[in-house]
């Protein structure tokens, strides 16, 4: 199917070839100096102290859950709408996720007080989510995990280049983890990014990316060392020189290429202010957003599917983020009490559709895009 507008599209050019063909001809393709340099980028970017670069964001978050001592028994709170991986990484390491619900229509974050009401006595974490690249309530959720003794973890997968305050997101909890798959804002292919201000944490994750080894084949490659001591269970989630480069040069367009984003998105709201039976949320939300995704919310009980048939009849793409994972199959005993407690993201989840919002978008493209939904929202015209 070719879409006249897609739900989203990269921005490659001739700068990520020639970064690429610059690592082949050096011959050095496993983690090395590209990826140091493009940590580095990183971590200058966000302010963070430390960024370390992964083979991809399920990976980064598998490693922080691990890094941050989850074991069977404990319980970590989690939104159920986002991305699977959010959760899994809980599940990887034998804890349990607890689903809270999301703020309102409007903030589609994880609610402060759903945390605080779904924390007992084996919660050891909150995995947050900034859903579509908009803050969550960080002052407020490291408040509870204060007063709880609760670590943090960001998924920022939708986060590269988005603040609030004076801080990039993921720098916030004690590990934060961006993703570069290939519909993110900035991507690699596949790839991703941890974030960690702490010593003794970027240490630990350091281990867990390479098999647990205390020295890297590249240490050894410059004569920096013989051998090596295993000092954990390690993984091997390292990212590649080809995948660094490409990301250094995603990460020099990023600020361009969300400022786009924003722009869209402001003129999406001051478009669909002509359709007011469509809701828009985050606005006037804090902070700045990357603009990830554009969601709206059809009124209470239309009709979804044939909604989105019609925006397809027209050439436009939607999709739907997130079908709440605590109704998939697989998660089908993890959080029994989870559905009484999800009353928002029930609500959302049901009357969500995501636009298409990528910086090669026209302005002209967001019209169309508006006028396509006018018309897929007219009651079917009974044929005779
Ligand atoms: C994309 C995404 C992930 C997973 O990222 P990968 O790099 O594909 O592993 C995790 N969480 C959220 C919210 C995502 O959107």
């Amino acid at each position: 199917m070719s879409w006249r507008i897609p739900l989203s599209e990269i921005d490659l050019g001739p700068e990520e070839q020639s970064a690429i063909q610059d690592v082949l001809a050096r011959e050095w393709l496993t983690m090395g100096e590209v990826t140091q340099k493009f940590e580095a980028a990183f971590a200058q970017m966000t302010g963070a102290k430390y960024a370390l670069a992964v083979t991809n964001a399920t990976a980064g978050l598998h490693m922080a859950c691990m890094t941050l001592g989850l074991k069977p028994g404990d319980e970590v709170i989690v939104p159920s709408l986002t991305f699977v991986a959010s959760a899994n990484c809980i599940r990887y390491t034998g804890a349990q996720p607890i689903f809270a619900d999301i703020t309102s229509e409007t903030n589609l974050n994880i609610s402060p007080e759903a945390i605080e009401r779904a924390i007992t006595d084996r919660t050891r974490a909150i995995l947050v989510v900034h859903y579509g690249g908009y803050a969550c309530d960080m002052p407020a959720i490291l408040a509870i995990a204060q007063r709880h003794g609760l670590h943090v973890i960001e998924d920022a997968a939708h986060a590269a280049g988005a603040w609030l305050e004076d801080r990039h997101l993921g720098s916030w909890g004690h590990i934060g983890c961006f993703s570069f798959f290939s519909n993110k804002n900035m991507t690699t292919g596949e790839g991703g990014m941890l974030l960690t201000n702490e010593d003794e944490l970027f240490h630990k994750l350091s281990l867990l990316r390479s098999h647990g080894m205390t020295s890297l084949t590249l240490d050894r490659h410059k004569g920096h060392a013989w051998s090596y001591d295993v000092v954990d269970l390690g993984y091997n989630y390292r990212i590649d020189e080809m995948r660094s480069a490409l990301g250094t040069v995603q990460l020099s367009k990023l600020e361009r290429n969300n400022s786009r984003r924003r722009h869209l998105v402001d003129l999406y709201r001051s478009c669909l202010e002509e359709l007011p039976q469509i809701t828009i949320p985050f606005p006037n939300h804090p902070g700045i957003t990357s603009a990830h995704i554009q969601p709206i919310l059809l009124p209470p009980h239309a009709d979804r599917v044939a909604f989105m048939e019609r925006m397809k009849a027209q050439g436009i793409q939607t999709s739907i983020h997130y079908p709440p994972i605590h109704r998939f199959t697989a998660y089908r005993d993890v959080d029994p009490g989870a559905a009484a407690r999800l009353p928002v993201t029930s609500e959302v989840a049901a009357r969500e559709v995501t636009l298409p919002l990528y910086p090669r978008m026209t302005d002209d493209d967001v019209m169309a895009v508006t006028e396509a939904i006018a018309d897929a929202l007219l009651p079917e015209t009974p044929t005779a």
